[in-house]
């Protein structure tokens, strides 16, 4: 049998790689932490610099001369010799780098550079456009960016759709054909869902969370729910950054930010908790594996569902509050001394359709994605021109959600996401969600007494189950894989929708 010993000099050069782009991580972290204003340009150039030498490194001769050796480039699994089988985690490996070097070779630098170049303009001109209201002005760009992503999904390859080519980057084996009946099945029952809540009469009022909460109290209530949560200060730190974020360089330095609202209370402590599950995550990955695939997060959308997890299956359930709402209480008397815990839960759990993902409660929070996934879709398949953007995006908001954006600002220019050409990343989100829960329900089954333990404050038992379930394999098995072995069943919409259907019906009191 052999096993990753035999892999030794593969994994040495890995390794350098990684060592490469953790490097450029920690670039991007003081980016967004403490970099002076005029940093941006040389910050800009450093972070090229050390992105092009990993990918150099990635699809060097000697690395393929390694791979070819031991796999088949026809299909990408590891060479079997009779009698000399590898084992698993080799087996794993060889497949999964392979994913990697493959399509990192299929993508010509000198495209990596253009679009690199192009994205980076692209945002500044589209942070101008949208303090100016202007898409016109935005349009040009766009229109660059998405010639190029269509030039990218020519080189990926695709079967069916070139919007699968998008997908797969971000999330490995996702199809438009295997998400659209998903979302399908989300709109057909978030959509009435929402409705009822609307027509409802239960008054939820979340006007407490807007009073004057301290700022660094709210950060210490933070500090105090990552530390029950299992979230390990030695190994890990909390900052202050205009967009929260998550990024590790190592299993033993994962660092999380969060933001501060003084007259928000909400967005810091769900900061916190929604990043310390991906901090869990990053923490949880197996160290000896470290710059191996076997040591990296398995998808954006399995990371995705460790961060929603924690932010709503358990912060902003009634078991995480019976222990820490006296907690909060003591920190903030005047503001909640006469708030009773459960109309402090009706407030967080507030359902108020809003312009921006951002800012969605959980039931309409998948709307959003789905409004996206099929603009970018209908885009990428040529269904809808550039210039026609800003009016599709107003026809499914008011379809969707009931609203129509007041200004393109708040409506097609409102985040960063195609100016950064990460056209294809947002179905992740919504693969997020139906994981968490899926996932969540299936922690209750195993661990006796869950939310008993939640409701004492031990949170660090679901952590250790999902260190176990989850955070040691990396990329192991695949995102289908990993669900079924974990819960029995591949990926599902329905434990997501009876848990919404559950808990707001009963808060808006929609019986039957
Ligand atoms: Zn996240």
């Amino acid at each position: 049998m052999k096993t990753l010993a035999t892999l030794e000099p593969l994994i040495a050069r890995l390794r350098e790689v990684q060592h490469l782009n953790s490097a450029a991580s920690l670039l991007s972290w003081d980016q967004e932490t403490y970099m002076p204003a005029g940093g941006g340009q040389a910050r800009a150039d450093q972070l090229a610099t050390l992105q092009g030498l990993a990918h150099d490194k990635l699809v060097s001769p000697e690395v393929e001369a390694l791979l070819t050796q031991w796999i088949d480039p026809a299909t990408g699994q590891a060479r079997d010799q009779p009698g000399d089988a590898w084992d698993e985690p080799s087996r794993a490996l060889l497949r999964e780098v392979w994913r990697d070097f493959s399509r990192a070779r299929k993508l010509p630098s000198d495209f990596v550079k253009r679009l690199g170049r192009e994205c980076s303009l692209a945002q500044q001109v589209w942070t101008e456009a949208r303090g100016q209201n202007s898409f016109a002005r935005f349009l040009p760009s766009l229109r660059t960016i998405v010639a190029l992503k269509l030039e990218e999904t020519r080189y990926l390859g695709y079967r069916d759709s070139p919007y699968d080519a998008l997908l797969d980057t971000y999330e490995p084996g996702a199809t438009v054909a295997a998400l659209t009946p998903l979302f399908t099945t989300l709109k057909a029952r978030l959509v009435p869902l929402l409705n009822r809540v609307m027509e409802s009469r239960a008054a939820v009022d979340d006007a407490l969370l807007f009073q004057a909460y301290d700022p660094t109290r709210q950060v210490e209530f933070g500090k105090l729910v990552l530390t029950a949560m299992g979230y390990d200060f030695d190994r890990g730190r909390l900052d202050l950054s205009a967009h929260p974020f998550t990024t590790s360089f190592h299993p033993t330095d994962v660092r999380v930010t969060t933001r501060v609202y003084e007259k928000e209370f909400s967005a810091c402590l769900f900061s916190c908790v929604h990043e310390g599950g991906h901090g869990l995550y990053d923490q949880g990955l197996d160290q000896e594996r470290y710059g191996t695939p076997l040591g990296e997060a398995l998808s954006l959308g399995i990371h995705e569902s460790q961060s929603r997890l924690w932010e709503n299956c358990v912060g902003r359930s009634r078991p995480f509050w019976r222990c820490f709402y006296p907690l909060l209480q003591q920190l903030f008397p005047e503001q909640l001394k006469a708030v009773e815990p459960d109309r402090f839960y009706a407030a967080i759990n507030r359902v108020k359709p809003s312009l921006i993902r951002v800012e969605a409660d959980e039931l309409t929070y998948n709307l959003h994605i789905m409004l996206r996934f099929e603009i970018e879709r209908e885009l990428i398949e040529g269904r809808i021109a550039v210039e026609d953007l800003p009016a599709a995006w107003n026809d499914k908001m008011r379809d969707y959600l009931g609203l129509v954006p007041p200004t393109d600002a708040e409506g097609v220019l409102q985040d960063v996401h195609w100016s950064l050409g990460a056209i294809g990343y947002f179905p992740t989100y919504a693969l997020g969600n139906l994981y968490s829960v899926q996932l969540y329900e299936q922690a209750r089954r195993d661990i006796q007494g869950l939310e008993e333990e939640i409701a004492a404050g031990r949170l660090t038992v679901l952590k250790k189950w999902l260190n176990q379930k989850v955070h040691r394999w990396g990329r192991t098995f695949t995102a289908d894989h990993l669900i079924r072995r974990v819960t029995g069943s591949p990926l599902s919409p329905e434990p997501f929708l009876a848990y919404l259907e559950k808990k707001y019906g009963e808060l808006y009191r929609l019986g039957g």
